[in-house]
């Protein structure tokens, strides 16, 4: 396993913006992605990460939450609902934070490392981590969605 380097905005919002491509095959070499993101993701203190923030248009995405480690090939999201308000942030804009409005209660269909499909039902945090990862799948960031960016001054009051 290897830690990857972390695509950030300020270095290259280019890439962070590209849409990723399906996988067509699960192979060892996207076995052996989920494995560095996993690593890459708990390194950096993180509760999810989409191939895209390492420098790979694949649409392979990694969530760790109280519930679990959670890998996500191809993930489309099939049903939502509910609504939550409540803070977000992003390895790939570190130091920023904003408020943002999610479903509260997300189902997503994927397939797993071994090229089985999977139904995921999250709520609150995992819903809302489900939403901001497979958003990066399509070039989208939170910030796009934020209601508002919280200032410096509230980010020191938090720390
Ligand atoms: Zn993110």
């Amino acid at each position: 396993m290897a830690l990857l380097k972390i695509v950030k905005e300020s270095e290259d919002l280019e890439f962070l913006r590209r849409k990723s491509a399906p996988v067509t095959e699960v192979t060892p070499r996207i076995k052996a992605l989920l494995d560095d993101m996993i690593e890459t993701m708990r390194d950096a203190n993180g509760c999810g990460l989409a191939a895209v923030q390492v420098g790979v248009l694949r649409r392979v995405v990694v969530i760790e939450t109280e519930e679990g480690l959670f890998e996500l090939i191809n993930p489309v999201i099939i049903k939502k609902s509910g609504e939550q308000q409540g803070l977000e942030g992003c390895l790939s804009l570190p130091g920023k934070w904003g408020m943002t409005k999610r479903p509260q209660c997300v189902t997503v269909r994927a397939l797993d490392r071994d090229g089985q499909e999977f139904e995921l039902t999250g709520y609150d945090l995992l819903a809302k981590a489900i939403c901001h990862e497979l958003d990066h799948l399509d070039g989208i960031i939170y910030t796009d969605k934020a209601i508002r960016m919280l200032s410096p001054e509230e980010i020191e009051q938090d720390e």
